[in-house]
């Protein structure tokens, strides 16, 4: 039923993609569809109403998500739609490279908590940027035992050393490129950089090697896009460096709308088929996202690895790994403080006026106490003293 499912999907899919009028309207249509499921989705929250006390015993960190190590929140473009350019602009942002040693601790943590997912994408910033990120793939893959390690670059520095081949030989399983089109002269407006070029012919040679390889990692082309999808559909560049590698394995898809990065981003930062996201009025209940941890580069940990306004050391940094553990730091009063703010409308400056706020419900809290009570029961399992 599954893989009868999974086939129908495949072939919707493909059918919108391949056809540059039916994705124009299913993407210009899911703006309007969005709108209304998040409306839905806050009726629900607010139906459902989770209180503190039920969510006090399942806010830690829990082995069946992602941990997210930003390996450098040094980026190599300045796309509009991007907090980073503005933070540097402003000189906001004190950026590094994560060493190996932070990084080798955080993996180790992960792994000894049963975590098997994780992801090496910063907050802001280019994982390849990070000289070790080769180095790091390999630990967490062939060392660690992680199986589903993932990244997101704009492919800028993909071709670089062959960084493409070495990512696929190491065994990464998913590389998700988020690049504007393929028109240069919109990819120099948007992206704010010259690397039009670098970038295409390295998604290309990634798609390529992943594919004479038998596609050991899922690729999916993020378009950021300021043009149409019909426009990118037609383009020659799309069908030369992209779509003869399209599988159900490797796909591409166009972005329906931007979210503000906190009130960061605006409407005149918008172009083109570009769209800024809207949102239902707040609601007193937390966010999804501040059950996930991001460890920075220096090894503060952070709730939420999705957005900043002025730099990553705000006010939902609640720990350094160098002091304290993972789980101890997504378990301690700092953490719980700030997710219970949420339900008196104490809200972190970042998560004021966010429109990737999305909030928690019965599902959800369902989803987290069903992995609770799986890894007690495989820490029960191998634990010789239960015997
Ligand atoms: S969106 Fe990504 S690639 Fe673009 S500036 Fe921000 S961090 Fe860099
Ligand atoms: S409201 Fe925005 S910044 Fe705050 S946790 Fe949610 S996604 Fe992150």
């Amino acid at each position: 039923m599954n893989n009868f499912l999974h086939q129908i999907g495949w072939r919707v899919y493909r059918a919108v993609h391949a056809n540059g009028l039916l994705a124009d309207a299913v993407y210009s249509g899911a703006y309007y569809y969005f709108q209304i499921t998040r409306r839905l989705a806050y009726r629900r929250a607010k139906r459902d109403n989770i209180t503190p006390e039920e969510l006090g015993h399942y806010h830690g960190l829990q082995n069946g998500g992602n941990l997210q190590t930003g390996v450098t929140n040094i980026c190599n473009a300045k796309c509009t739609f991007c907090a980073y350019p503005k933070v540097v602009a402003n000189k906001t942002l004190q950026t590094g490279v994560m060493t190996f040693e932070i990084f080798k601790r955080a993996v180790d943590e992960w792994v000894a908590m049963g975590g098997k997912s994780l992801d090496l994408t910063p907050v802001v910033g280019d994982p390849l940027v990070d000289p070790g990120i080769l180095e790091k793939v390999d630990y967490a893959v062939n060392q660690a035992g992680l199986k589903n390690v993932f990244l997101t670059t704009n492919a800028i520095l993909i071709n670089k050393n062959d960084t493409y081949k070495k990512l696929i030989d190491l065994g990464i399983a998913a590389v998700f490129i988020s690049t504007q089109g393929a028109s240069k002269e919109a990819y120099e407006k948007i992206y704010g950089v010259k690397h039009y070029d670098e970038a295409m012919s390295g998604i290309r040679n990634l798609m390529e090697y992943n594919r004479s390889k038998g596609e050991p990692a899922r690729i999916v082309v993020r378009f950021r896009n300021h043009e149409k999808p019909s426009a990118i559909i037609r383009s020659p560049d799309f069908k030369i460096y992209i779509q003869p590698f399209l599988s159900a394995r490797v796909r591409v898809n166009y972005t329906v709308d931007f979210d503000n990065w906190g009130g960061t981003i605006t409407p005149e930062d918008m172009s083109g088929f570009m769209k800024l996201r809207k949102l239902p009025p707040a609601l007193n209940l937390p966010c999804m996202a501040l059950f996930g941890l991001v460890v920075r580069h220096d090894g503060n940990v952070r709730l939420c690895g999705c957005r900043l306004i002025r730099n990553d050391m705000d006010d939902l940094v609640v720990g350094n790994l160098r002091d304290k553990s993972l789980q101890e730091i997504s378990r301690s009063p700092e953490a719980w403080e700030i997710i219970k703010g949420f339900y008196s409308g104490k809200r972190p400056e970042t998560c004021r006026g966010c429109t990737q706020y999305h909030p928690i419900n019965r599902q959800w809290l369902k989803g987290r106490t069903e992995n609770l009570a799986a890894a007690n029961h495989e820490e029960t399992s191998i634990n010789p003293a239960s015997y």
